[in-house]
């Protein structure tokens, strides 16, 4: 079976989208994933050491634009989008304390649904094998909260192995 990341690349890789956001940019796997699929790529971190690794691994592309700040303020450079990622947790390679916060990615994930087009969906993969990632699990609560009426909102998850990441995807009806 696929990995999270390979489960949602998959998904995405359907389609082709105006303006796509990697709200938590890291070594740029995901923007670089995205800037196949986008025709314009927004990307947000807070640390330089991703930004800079992330500059050199997307450097042939010209439709990716990264920002060094956190993804809260994602509304003062894009407005409407069509996909997103939130990928959770520290950068790998990089410092394990800087990992996203909950206050923080709830806010924004609130937010950008409600920049999100119709028809459009935001993917967060979720690890839980660390403290911060266990509080981010109260982020099913918010998503339960959803009125299924506008927004459809699935999870996929390994049933069988304990602390394993999963991921939960909104689409906007
Ligand atoms: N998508 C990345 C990739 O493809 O390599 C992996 C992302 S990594 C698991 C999580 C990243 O979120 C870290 O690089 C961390 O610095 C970043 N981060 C933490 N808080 C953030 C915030 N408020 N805004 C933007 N990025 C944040």
């Amino acid at each position: 079976m696929e990995s999270m990341i390979e489960f949602i690349h998959e998904r995405i890789g359907k389609k082709y989208y105006d303006q796509g956001i990697d709200f938590t940019m890291g070594n740029g796997h995901d923007t670089l994933f995205l800037s196949d699929y986008c025709k314009h790529v927004y990307s947000y971190d807070i640390q330089a050491l991703a930004l800079n690794n992330t500059k050199e691994f997307i450097k042939d592309k010209k439709n990716v634009t990264l920002f060094l700040k956190s993804h809260e303020y994602f509304d003062e450079d894009v407005r409407d989008f069509e996909v997103g990622i939130f990928n959770l947790g520290y950068l790998p390679g990089g410092n394990h304390e800087c990992v996203t916060q909950y206050e923080t990615t709830l806010k924004t994930i609130k937010k950008a649904l409600e920049h999100l087009v119709k028809g459009g969906c935001l993917y967060v993969v979720v690890y839980i094998g660390h403290d911060q990632g266990k509080e981010s699990t109260n982020l099913d609560a918010y998503f339960r909260t959803l009125d299924h009426k506008l927004y459809n909102v699935a999870k996929f998850e390994m049933m069988n192995k304990k602390n394993a990441p999963y991921v939960v995807i909104v689409e906007k009806r």
